[in-house]
């Protein structure tokens, strides 16, 4: 945040945010609708809109409908004023966007990596970074900034604590791709990326109450109240997948027993399968690698196995819908949401899991707590977790130049 000089500026700058946040929502609109829907006066609406005119922010359109006289001029939101890069961070590959200022996807990359050590697994991803840099369409302010989702625990500053599933432990990212790149970085938990993307672009974009459950090699839930994100005191809100749901249960690589996530996540279902002899004999030859040995089978290979009528695969599938509805009844009891999103790569077996699920919330939740919430699956073909991350990065860009009451009265 900028020095402010005294009263005057301030209230200038708090003026200039609520004009940008209207061209941002209402766009196309006249500098007359802009002073009756902020109450400002024309003058000052003129002023202020001749600024962000010259930040790059906002132009002009062309000429609108008269309601008699002369036709006013229209502005718009200048959504091609800079770009964010979005990156989800995988347990086997990074995928990244790039989205103009309002969240459009303009470019999209996939990079595989064989090895998880972090500073591996980071040559892979600030390689695709600098690529989108520098192929980024020409812009007043270039890359506003980068948003990562990480399948761990992430602080404040975007050091990842802890992520099992990478096997990564104090991996400082945020202070790398500061140090390289020069760019404001916003990283979270992968859940909590995710449930931005489906608050902002998704099936949650109308709910103020709601949980998205990102199951794919481990459980990660993100709390959405209000327009945010619940993180707890620390930030480690959300890892639902290490709640107890066996009291004897497997050893987690977090060290508890019995976590959620070893029998409702795609890694358990598929460990499930690859102890099946007749499974394994009836996976499609076809997938046979180059090298002449059988490639790990995948989700995409069950939900195959279990479409063409094989009766162990449906078993399989549906048992996982069984556990997964046993910690969603367990989500809905604490939090009483109104919507539960379950994202990421389980999404793919929503005809398989669906109605387990669903009787199975309805034999567990308590009643007035079942009742209205809606289980939906994600419909985010461009992945929630890095559009969520890119608006991340967006956010921060907008939350710069606004200034927050609350810091007028501190
Ligand atoms: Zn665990």
């Amino acid at each position: 945040m900028q020095q402010l000089t005294g009263d005057q500026s301030l209230v200038k700058q708090i003026n200039s945010s609520i004009v940008l946040d209207l061209v941002r929502t209402y766009s196309p609109i006249s500098r007359a609708e802009v002073s009756v829907k902020s109450g400002l006066n024309k003058g000052t609406v003129s002023n202020l809109v001749n600024q962000l005119i010259e930040s790059g922010l906002v132009r002009e359109l062309g000429q609108g409908e008269s309601s008699g006289g002369r036709k006013p001029v229209l502005l718009e939101f200048n959504q091609q004023a800079g770009y964010a890069i979005g990156v989800d961070v995988r347990v086997d590959m990074v995928s990244l966007v790039l989205c103009d200022l309002h969240g459009n996807v303009v470019d999209q990359a996939e990079h595989t990596f064989d090895s998880r050590a972090p500073e591996h697994v980071y040559q892979v991803l600030a390689g695709a970074v600098r690529h989108f840099i520098h192929t980024a369409p020409k812009s007043h302010y270039g890359i506003v900034g980068i948003g990562a989702g990480v399948p761990g625990i992430v602080d404040g500053e975007g050091n990842v604590l802890f992520a099992p599933n990478l096997e990564w432990r104090d991996v400082p990212l945020g202070r790398w791709l500061r140090e390289e790149f020069l760019l404001p970085v916003a990283i979270d938990n992968e859940a909590n990326a995710g449930a931005l993307g489906e608050r902002q672009y998704g099936a949650g974009q109308d709910s103020n109450h709601l949980v998205y459950l990102s199951v794919s090699h481990g459980i990660g839930t993100g709390i959405v109240i209000g327009e945010g994100i619940y993180k707890g005191a620390y930030g480690y809100s959300g890892e639902a997948g290490h709640t107890t749901i066996e009291v004897d249960g497997k050893l987690c690589s977090c060290g508890n027993y019995g976590c959620w996530e070893l029998y409702a996540s795609e890694r358990a279902l598929m460990e499930e399968a690859g102890r099946s002899g007749s499974l394994m004999q009836a996976f499609p030859p076809g997938k046979i690698t180059a090298e002449g040995s059988r490639s790990a089978m995948r989700l995409e290979h069950l939900i195959q196995l279990a479409e063409g009528g094989n009766p162990e695969a449906e078993t399989l599938l549906k048992n996982n819908g069984r556990y997964l509805g046993i910690g969603i009844a367990n989500l809905i009891n604490i939090f009483n949401p109104e919507l539960i999103i379950i994202g990421n790569r389980i999404a793919l077996a929503e005809a398989w899991i669906a109605d387990e699920i669903k009787n199975t919330v309805q034999a567990r939740a308590l009643p007035f707590h079942k009742d209205k919430v809606r289980i939906e699956f994600s419909h985010l073909s461009m992945g929630a977790v890095m559009l969520g991350a890119a608006s991340m990065a967006l956010n921060h860009f907008f939350d710069k130049m606004r200034v927050s009451v609350e810091k007028v009265h501190r």
